[in-house]
């Protein structure tokens, strides 16, 4: 028989040995985890109860009810100034099943996809699910982790803005460079999340591309499950079928409390978050420049610092785990995100409350220095 094996998250090793060490007791911090701590805005929960007791919750089209496709499409022309159709709106159940339906229809379509290294390990391997190949892309902080025209040489490109685990955010002129390279399909999961200029959609630059987002990040509704793509008119019919025959729909209570998120209430309390997450990414990365390790490009978004711990250690995986044995202190190894140089660097969330992580700092702070 063939081989076959997909790689596993390295991480869940680390919050399987942090859940052993807190059964024991351990006041373990958890900086591993990509789930915003914050929560659900009142008025998608509250709204949630009604319908349940109100509805049958029977199966929606395959690519979602209506009166959210319709919200989303607005929401594309209010924050972007871009004409969505609703008929382009591909509701999913969490963005994750979305991304393999477009990666699927895309490979066949329209060719070869390539994705940065390191980058989030799901392109990689779900590619290697669906028997389809990649190329990987190096990116460094030479250029703040972000892919150069000139790398791609395959018909279709992943390019994640905000990216998960460097926070990089390519500018509106990149994603047009980079747009006339290649198809794009554009991750745009960390969206709202940035801590300067916007995250603009490869929309603005090209109606040649994919966008793949979801209600897991900015709108905190991770365990919901919804997500959503936006696809060229000609896409929507083979993304439909995979849809329909291997999720059937999406989940139907989370879709219609879900329409709730873009009311002017809700976005503005998501909006408030931000500053939340600026301060803890301002202590996080200030903590972490004095105990020592580098931070060789400073997040522009979403809620991660990549550091390179090499002044430490020549083994970022092995170092995880000493940091979370030593001092309680849970981060993800560079592994999960790839190759390329990645054994020196350990991903940090600021997913959690400032007190916790200003004291996560003083356990590394006594335990490296
Ligand atoms: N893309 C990126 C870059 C992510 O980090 C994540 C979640 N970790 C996802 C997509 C998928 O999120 P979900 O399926 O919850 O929408």
């Amino acid at each position: 028989m063939e081989k076959f094996q997909i790689e596993p998250f390295y991480v869940m090793q680390v919050l399987e040995r942090a859940k052993e060490l807190e059964k024991r007791g351990r006041e373990v911090i958890h900086l591993e985890i990509g789930e915003p701590d914050l929560p659900v805005p009142e008025r998608v929960k509250r709204k949630a109860a009604e319908l349940l007791t109100e509805t049958e919750l029977k199966y929606t089209p395959a690519t979602g009810i209506p009166k959210l496709k319709e919200a989303i499409a607005e929401f594309y022309y209010s924050r972007y100034r871009v004409v969505v159709e609703p008929e382009q709106v591909v509701v999913t159940p969490g963005s994750s099943p979305g991304l393999v339906a477009a990666l699927k229809t895309v490979s066949r379509l329209v060719g070869e996809i390539s994705f940065t290294d390191p980058g989030y390990p799901c392109y990689k391997n779900t590619l290697k699910v669906l028997g389809e190949e990649g190329v990987a892309l190096p990116v460094g902080p030479e250029n703040s982790f972000k892919v150069r025209p000139f790398q791609v040489n395959t018909p279709a490109l992943i390019v994640n803005s905000p990216a998960n685990p460097t926070g990089a955010v390519y500018t509106k002129r990149e994603l047009e460079k980079l747009s006339k390279r290649a198809f794009l399909i554009s991750d745009e999961i960390y969206h709202g999340l940035t801590y300067g200029e916007e995250a603009p959609s490869a929309l603005e630059v090209t109606r040649n591309c994919i966008v793949v987002n979801g209600f897991s990040k900015f709108f905190l509704m991770t365990g919901w499950r919804v997500g959503w793509l936006i696809v060229p008119p000609e896409m929507v019919e083979p993304i439909n079928a995979i849809l329909q025959n291997t999720v059937i729909a999406p989940p139907t209570l989370s879709q219609l409390a879900a329409v709730e998120c873009f009311s002017e209430e809700v976005l503005s309390e998501l909006q408030e978050n931000v500053k939340v997450f600026r301060k803890r990414k301002e202590i996080l990365l200030n903590g972490l420049k004095e105990i020592g390790f580098k931070v060789p490009v400073e997040p522009k978004g979403a809620f991660y610092i990549w550091a390179d711990a090499s002044p430490f250690t020549e083994d970022s995986f092995k170092f995880a785990f000493e940091l979370l044995e030593r001092t309680s202190v849970a981060v993800t190894p560079g592994r999960d995100f790839g190759y390329n140089g990645t054994e020196k660097f350990v991903r940090f969330s600021f997913c959690t409350e400032t007190e916790k992580i200003l004291e996560a700092l003083e356990r590394l702070y006594s335990y490296l220095r």
